[in-house]
């Protein structure tokens, strides 16, 4: 608790442990309500992640989508911002661990967000480019236009083709955005930019382990995005699995291998490595139990939200995890298949 310099009454503290999408909007919503709120974010920007896939297809300015946090907190009473890395929380003494200090807490909510997960596969995590942070997208952007023009130095056709493949893993909406993107940036700007290469050249390969696109969403939806895809010249493997990669090729699990000079990961995510440092109980892919106002069971004053929060609940066609976008409550509507 501290002391309200202007009243003197004293104010319980509630920390909240990231700035994306679940951390801002708690952040606004106890502004001004008598609390001192502390954000605590590794980055000085909030980052628009569902725009990445722009960055990475040369698009959008990095700019664009980060925005710089103490800008957003400006004239939200009682809020401040503080840069710092969150090594751990002590549960107990009510204190977050910082890699240089530690803040103690009433109230603490944690939105740290979350990884991607390679599923073990180091050949992956080492070959392929994910889709996180703004780091990854400017570094596949930079990456695809030095991929071009690598390809104007190669005569033999078989390796130019292989230099001008992009193979992208997961057929959820990163992964089709990004294929879709990427066709459009080499429709658009490829033939315009670099003349000596077609666009008949290259190749998309969108690859998914299930035997369909966009699961979350309703059957019709699904195939229409399948058909829009195909339409566009992007061959889209179902019930297929990636098993390594390596700088010239993909792997896959049937012993089979597609030569690639570009793959894209966007198959797994699990939670932010923080979740595995606090001594609480893990649900899938290390993400943190909550009860549905998503405080946790021992811990009534700890709230964990957003990708690091596991909810199940009845609805779905069943008992099933929330989409981790309705546990954050973020700014996009839940899909048609969550609403139902
Ligand atoms: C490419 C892409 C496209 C997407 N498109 C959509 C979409 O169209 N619709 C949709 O609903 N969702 C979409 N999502 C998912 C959506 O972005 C997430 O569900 C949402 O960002 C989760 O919010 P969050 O607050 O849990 O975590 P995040 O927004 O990821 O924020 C976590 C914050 O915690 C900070 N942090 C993490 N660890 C630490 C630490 N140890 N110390 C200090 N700070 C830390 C990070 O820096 C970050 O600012 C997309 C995601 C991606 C990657």
């Amino acid at each position: 608790m501290i002391e309200d310099l202007n009243t003197g009454e004293t104010m319980k503290r509630a920390v909240i442990i990231g700035m994306g999408f679940g951390g801002l909007r708690t952040a606004r919503a106890l502004a001004g309500k008598g609390v001192d709120v502390l954000v605590i974010d590794r980055r000085n920007y909030h980052l628009f992640q569902p725009l990445l896939y722009q960055v990475a297809t040369a698009s959008l300015e990095q700019e664009s989508i980060a925005y710089p946090i103490r800008a957003v907190i400006r004239g939200w009473k009682g809020v401040d911002f503080r840069l710092a890395e969150v090594t751990g929380v002590d549960l107990n003494a009510r204190r977050v661990q910082l890699a240089d200090g530690s803040v103690e807490y009433d109230y603490l909510v944690v939105a740290a967000g979350s990884a991607t997960h390679f599923f073990g596969m180091n050949s992956i995590q080492k070959h392929a480019h994910e889709m996180k942070q703004l780091s990854h997208a400017v570094r596949l952007r930079n990456h695809i236009l030095d991929i071009f023009e690598r390809a104007t130095q190669e005569s033999d056709p078989e390796k130019r083709r292989a230099i001008l493949t992009f193979v992208i893993v997961g057929g959820g909406p990163t992964g089709v955005e990004f294929a879709g993107a990427l066709h459009e940036l080499i429709r658009d700007e490829l033939t315009r930019d670099y003349p000596s290469l077609s666009v008949a050249e290259t190749r998309i390969v969108l690859i998914e382990a299930r035997d369909t696109l966009l699961p979350a969403l309703p059957e019709k939806l699904r195939r229409y995005a399948l058909r829009q895809l195909e339409r566009m010249g992007i061959e889209v493997l179902l019930n297929t699995q990636v098993r390594g990669a390596d700088p010239e090729q993909v792997l896959l699990a049937d012993g089979s291998s597609l030569p690639a000079h570009t793959i894209v990961w966007s198959a797994g995510v699990q939670a932010a490595p923080l979740a595995a440092s606090l001594e609480l109980p893990k649900a899938a892919n290390g993400r943190i139990p909550v009860q549905p106002d998503l405080s946790i069971a021992a811990h009534p004053e700890v709230f964990v939200i957003g990708d690091m929060a596991f909810l199940e609940q009845d609805g779905y066609g069943g008992r099933r995890p929330h989409p981790s976008g309705i546990v954050t409550r973020d700014p996009w509507p839940p899909s048609a298949a969550a609403r139902r």
